[in-house]
């Protein structure tokens, strides 16, 4: 069986969010995924670190930490693990247009994106002690 993981540890500033995303990229591309999946896990690893930084962190700068391992060849595990604020109703933040921001600068769309960028979303909160984000997706074989 073929399986490999990694992880990296970043602060949360908003330079790294690109470093993120294309870290996971570099990884991924073993999978020898398409554009299409590629952009989708891009875009799903940009929105959960977001988070970390404006909502977990917001007013000073943590840690997050981000896993990458894939499992059965086609089997892609991300996870996304801050230790910030927290989230008292996770069924609640996760609905469509629900969010804590600033409704000018925040949609409140980002687990809605993750979730139908990805195959499975699961998040694990507790205030005051962190978040994490773990999100699975098939690449699929042509
Ligand atoms: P958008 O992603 O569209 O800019 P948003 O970040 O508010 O807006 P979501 O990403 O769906 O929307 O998150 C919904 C809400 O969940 C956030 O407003 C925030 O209250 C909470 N949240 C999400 N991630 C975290 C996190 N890592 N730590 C603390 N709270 C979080
Ligand atoms: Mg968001």
């Amino acid at each position: 069986m073929n399986s490999n993981k990694v992880k990296i540890s970043f602060c949360s500033r908003s330079a790294n969010e690109a470093f993120a995303r294309g870290a996971v990229a570099a990884f991924v591309a073993t999978m020898d995924p398409t554009v299409a999946e590629l952009s989708d896990i891009k875009t799903a690893v940009s929105e959960a670190v977001t988070n970390c930084i404006v909502h977990a962190y917001r007013d000073t700068v943590g840690q997050i930490d981000l896993t990458a391992e894939i499992r059965e060849d086609n089997k892609l595990i991300l996870t996304i693990t801050d230790k910030g604020v927290g989230i008292e109703d996770v069924e609640r933040a996760m609905q469509p247009m629900y969010t804590t921001g600033s409704p000018e600068e925040r949609a409140g769309l980002g687990f809605a994106v993750m979730k139908s960028f990805m195959d499975e979303l699961k998040v694990r909160s507790k205030p005051g002690k962190g978040t994490r984000v773990t999100m699975t997706k098939y690449i699929r074989s042509r």
